[in-house]
């Protein structure tokens, strides 16, 4: 089962992600994530990124077709995965089908989670992440047991240096200019589902589950 997560900023990929490979035992590739760890190690590729990413555009292609190319090479590969923040524009997306022909692959599904912009801002602002195990809460919407503080793991909360009012308007346009436009493409191959995620976390992962097992 090879899927793909879809969606503007703060639609709710992550959060299902966590839930999704979880149930499916397959690996979560998230680009953030890999960015944001490379940012915090400091590596050349962090060094690269992290202007694009506190402005809240996008990091150039051939860095992230490069990351993704070596991942998905990687053994757990092989029993699927789930993509969520790849591919953001054409260029990507048709790197994406060139990497996984090349390994005799495809995508299964393309999953698009729809919420307004209005919405999104104030999911974005009030998101928070664990330090330790990387699990996302919202300070309103999906807040932890204790404030602060991880109900998996104990970890601290943090706010993302880009989940800031200014950075989000420019990631939700970079989203509706380069990103948006792939929703035509994945239509084209019939492949593209859509989910509504204004709905309650739970509905939105109970709709994505029916859709994966084929009963939508
Ligand atoms: P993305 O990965 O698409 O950017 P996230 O999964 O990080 O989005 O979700 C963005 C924020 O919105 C988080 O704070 C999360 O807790 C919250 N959130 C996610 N799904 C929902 C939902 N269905 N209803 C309300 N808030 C949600
Ligand atoms: P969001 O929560 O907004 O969906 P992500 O965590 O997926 O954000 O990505 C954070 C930032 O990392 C983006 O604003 C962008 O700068 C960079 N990024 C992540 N994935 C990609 C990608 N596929 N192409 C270009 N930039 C990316
Ligand atoms: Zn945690």
């Amino acid at each position: 089962m090879n899927i793909l997560f879809m969606g503007p900023p703060g639609a709710g990929k992550g959060t299902q992600a966590e839930r999704i490979v979880d149930e499916f035992q397959i690996p979560h590739i998230s680009t953030g994530d890999a960015l944001r760890l490379a940012v915090k190690l400091g590596t050349e590729l962090g060094l690269k990124a992290k202007t694009f990413m506190d402005q809240g555009h996008l990091v150039p292609d051939d860095l992230m077709i490069g990351i993704v190319r070596e991942r998905l090479q990687q053994d757990d590969c092989n029993k699927g995965f789930l993509l969520d923040g790849f591919p953001r524009t054409l260029s990507q997306a048709e790197a994406l089908d060139e990497i996984l022909a090349s390994m005799g692959k495809q995508i299964d599904h393309v999953i698009n989670l729809q919420v307004d912009r209005d919405r999104l801002l104030a999911r974005l602002t009030g998101r928070r992440i664990c330090r330790s195990c990387g699990s996302t809460y919202h300070v309103l919407f999906n807040p932890p047991h204790v404030e602060g503080v991880c109900d998996k793991c104990g970890g601290e909360l943090y706010q993302r240096s880009d989940d800031n009012e200014e950075s989000v308007g420019t990631r939700l346009d970079e989203y509706v200019t380069k990103t948006a436009p792939l929703l035509d493409y994945y239509r084209a191959k019939g492949i593209l589902r859509q989910v509504d995620g204004e709905q309650e976390i739970d509905e939105v992962t109970n709709e994505i589950h029916s859709l994966l097992r084929g009963q939508a």
